[in-house]
């Protein structure tokens, strides 16, 4: 079988098996649920409940502002107790409006659009975001510009970070609204070409989908080699189709959509039920957590009610991290919310956490062969190291994906993607 794939990449152990053969489980909703109102790349949104106030499940509480923001919803009934600044992974404090549940989930009376409703509106009805963590509003990328016309559509079934399998559960278990989901984007953007790509580490997710998608002739599910980072857009656009999106450009330039398998599964049900988006499917892992798991979580439960339905550690973490180990966020307290771009909370215990001691560049070159956009990452570690951030951007550093696969195969152990970060922040507020 033919496997496609990019130039560069790294091999990590996949981890994987610690949950890939665990079915979801449906976890009850916390007493207390937070909900920061910026859960998306883009303008945070207005709360538009007060305290005091009862709210319904699916019931709207913040309002998005402007083109790039997306609507949350409740994702329980009850009573809203507070509207105030809380914790979020991120580090930051982010303006959220808490539900004290009343555990009846009472809902409010959604219906679908109208049947020649766009896209674009469906996506922004369910306030739809990317949920493989980069959260962009869906409803925008809905949106290409007339002069880029779109004429393939990728179902971004990939999921290459190490532990993370809360696509491919889906992908076994709810596939019928993956594939709903993408014959939906196209017949309403009148593309004809559309693709689930699966990494061959999933080969029982590609089985599925395939029987799944014999009813849909526009819909082929291809199978990608198992690399990191394939679910990148970039790479995967790049695999499926041979496309090269230009540096500083968007999958549109070169008439692509990429979607999350659980964007996908979202624009099914809001089309066909008018269900907004308030829970998604959250893999808790790592060596330091008991029992594995991926759960259906209500979006504003707490990451410490997750871990405890995994049984809790079996040893003290060294570190926590929402996302994959490869880019996803270390947090200090494990009391945060689950938003939409939660995908994943990893546990690893001090061993597995603890950054190896950094030594001197022997210049053998393996970071420039990993890196898949290209760059030479050894030069932007020696200028961080002398704060020429000019030469930084000259190498162009801002192309830089944050993937790690350069930090990941040097045999220095050089700590190059925290250098390319320093870098790029320092750029940030140089250009401020
Ligand atoms: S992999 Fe490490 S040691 Fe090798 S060239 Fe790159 S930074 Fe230097
Ligand atoms: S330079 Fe950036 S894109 Fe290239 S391997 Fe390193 S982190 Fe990934």
């Amino acid at each position: 079988m033919k496997l496609l794939t990019f130039r560069g990449g790294i091999h990590p152990d996949d981890k994987k098996e610690q949950t890939s053969g665990v079915p979801i489980v449906e976890l009850k909703p916390d007493e207390f649920m937070v909900f920061p109102m910026s859960q998306h790349i883009g303008a945070p949104c207005a709360p538009c409940v007060e305290v005091g106030d009862y709210v319904k499940m699916y019931q709207k509480i913040g309002e998005a502002q402007g083109f790039v923001s997306a609507n949350i919803f409740s994702s329980v009934s009850g009573t809203v107790t507070a509207i105030e600044p809380r914790a979020v992974a991120s580090g930051q404090k982010v303006l959220s409006v808490v539900i004290q549940n009343d555990f009846k989930d009472e809902k409010e009376d959604v219906k679908p659009l109208p049947a020649d409703a766009s896209i674009a509106d469906i996506a922004l009805a369910a306030g739809a975001v990317g949920m493989g963590g980069a959260t962009f509003p869906t409803h925008v990328k809905l949106s290409p510009p007339k002069d880029k016309p779109v004429d393939t559509v990728i179902i971004n079934g990939s999921e290459c970070e190490p532990y993370l399998t809360s696509d491919h559960r889906v992908l076994l278990e709810r596939g019928e609204e993956v594939a709903g989901g993408l014959d939906l984007v196209l017949k309403k953007l009148g593309v004809k070409r559309g693709f689930i790509a699966i990494e061959n580490n999933k080969a029982d997710a590609a089985e599925n989908m395939r029987k799944i998608c014999e009813k849909y002739p526009d819909i082929e599910v291809v199978n990608l080699k198992t690399k990191y980072p394939q679910g990148s857009e970039k790479q995967l656009i790049n695999a499926v189709t041979g496309r090269e999106v230009p540096s500083g450009g968007l999958p549109a330039d070169v008439g692509v959509i990429v979607l999350n398998v659980d964007s996908a599964t979202v624009l099914y049900n809001a089309a066909k039920y008018g269900t907004p988006l308030t829970s998604r499917i959250v893999t808790v892992a790592g060596s330091a957590i008991k029992e594995p798991k991926n759960f259906r979580a209500r979006l504003g439960m707490s990451a410490q009610s997750l871990i405890d339905a995994a049984g809790g550690f079996v040893c003290k973490p060294g570190k926590v991290i929402f996302g994959g180990p490869m880019m996803g966020m270390a947090v200090s307290d494990t009391d945060l919310p689950i938003i939409k771009g939660t995908g994943s909370i990893l546990c690893l215990s001090e061993e597995e956490a603890t950054l190896p001691e950094s030594m001197a560049c022997i210049r053998c070159g393996r970071c420039v062969s990993a890196c898949p956009i290209h760059l030479l990452p050894l030069n932007f570690c020696n200028y961080a190291e002398v704060r020429d951030w000019d030469s930084c951007k000259k190498y162009n550093i801002l192309d830089c994906i944050e993937c790690g696969s350069c930090s990941y195969v040097c045999p220095s152990k050089r700590h190059i993607v925290q250098s390319i970060r320093l870098a790029k922040q320092a750029l940030r507020e140089q250009k401020k």
